[in-house]
């Protein structure tokens, strides 16, 4: 699988992961890390444990 993120991609998780408390409907496994890594700060967001349980379930 490509690592590559696009511009475009980043501008839209950037949008659609602005908001803790809105359950993020992870794309990919860059997009899961991409938001345990913005949201690692917040004590466990909705947004961090919805990243998480993508990870849990793609056994990552
Ligand atoms: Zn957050």
């Amino acid at each position: 699988m490509s690592a590559v993120i696009t511009r475009d991609v980043l501008t839209r998780w950037v949008i659609r992961g602005a908001h803790c408390t809105t359950a993020p409907e992870v794309e990919s496994a860059e997009h899961a890390r991409y938001l345990l890594s913005a949201h690692a700060g917040h004590g466990g967001c909705t947004q961090f444990l919805g990243a998480l349980a993508y990870g849990s379930e793609a056994g990552t």
